[in-house]
């Protein structure tokens, strides 16, 4: 299912890992920031195993797929690497829970009471707690996945008292607009994130930010910045549509 297109030499991917690294620590030293705040997560749909392994081999861990079936064979196929880490961000379908909860890490796309109540039931006993981020469809995209901002407190407060995941924050997805419309995404994002604390939530992570605005995503307060083209580069065309608007 991995189309046939050139791979980016592991030195290329080391090196785009260093510069989206250094785009981490330049905005965080901006905004008055430790760099150790924002964690990056790499997203790696649609780039072959050998990708996610050259980036590992750079010392990066976290690693986000969309697609259920196209993950669960990567986490196959990369088995043998000690503390990765695999974050689900794609759209979640009832019929797909099982393969997510047994075998990903976190998931970030979280939208409906009915998927967070199978993933619960369906984390196998002994591994850890499944991390969740309740994804917000923060500006309001008539096609675009996510709670509506009002309605994310009572889901957050319903996903958190399951007993098998952990619930840690929120996503936004923001589609790509000016400058200033992604900075007022991103602290109406900030704003949701902290009422959401102080109602007693215990959310650590505000997943918002990629290759495009994880300055502004960092300005505004993000922990975690999912980046996938300036790491890996382009991605080959695919039928199904990516979660966000293609690159
Ligand atoms: C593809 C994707 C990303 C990465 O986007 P880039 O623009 O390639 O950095 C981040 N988050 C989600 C949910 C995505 O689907």
């Amino acid at each position: 299912m991995l189309i046939c297109y050139p791979v980016p030499i592991m030195a290329t991917i080391a090196t785009h890992l260093q510069s989206v690294r250094a785009r981490i620590v330049a905005a965080c030293a901006q905004a008055g920031r430790d760099a150790s705040q924002v964690t990056l997560l790499a997203v790696s749909k649609t780039q072959p195993a050998d990708a996610v392994r050259a980036a590992y081999d750079a010392g990066q861990r976290a690693f986000g797929e969309n697609y259920v079936q196209e993950g669960v064979e990567k986490i196959a196929a990369l088995a043998d690497l000690p503390g990765i880490q695999w974050h689900c961000i794609g759209p979640l379908q009832g019929n797909k829970t099982r393969p997510v909860a047994e075998h990903f890490d976190w998931v970030h796309s979280l939208d409906r009471l009915k998927i967070a109540e199978r993933l619960s039931a369906q984390r196998p006993a002994g591994k850890p707690l499944l991390n969740v981020c309740i994804q917000v469809n923060i500006d309001g995209g008539a096609s675009k996945s996510g709670v509506a901002p009002a309605d994310a407190l009572a889901l957050a407060q319903a996903v958190n008292a399951l007993p098998n995941l952990r619930l840690r924050g929120i996503m936004t997805i923001p589609d790509p607009a000016s400058e200033a419309q992604m900075r007022a995404w991103h602290v109406r994002a900030r704003a949701l994130f902290d009422t959401l604390r102080q109602a007693g939530l215990p959310l650590d992570t505000l997943s918002m930010g990629m290759s495009a605005d994880l300055e502004a995503a960092i300005a505004e307060g993000t922990t975690l910045v999912r980046v996938g083209t300036a790491i890996f580069g382009a991605r080959p065309p695919k039928e199904a549509a990516p979660i966000s608007a293609p690159v």
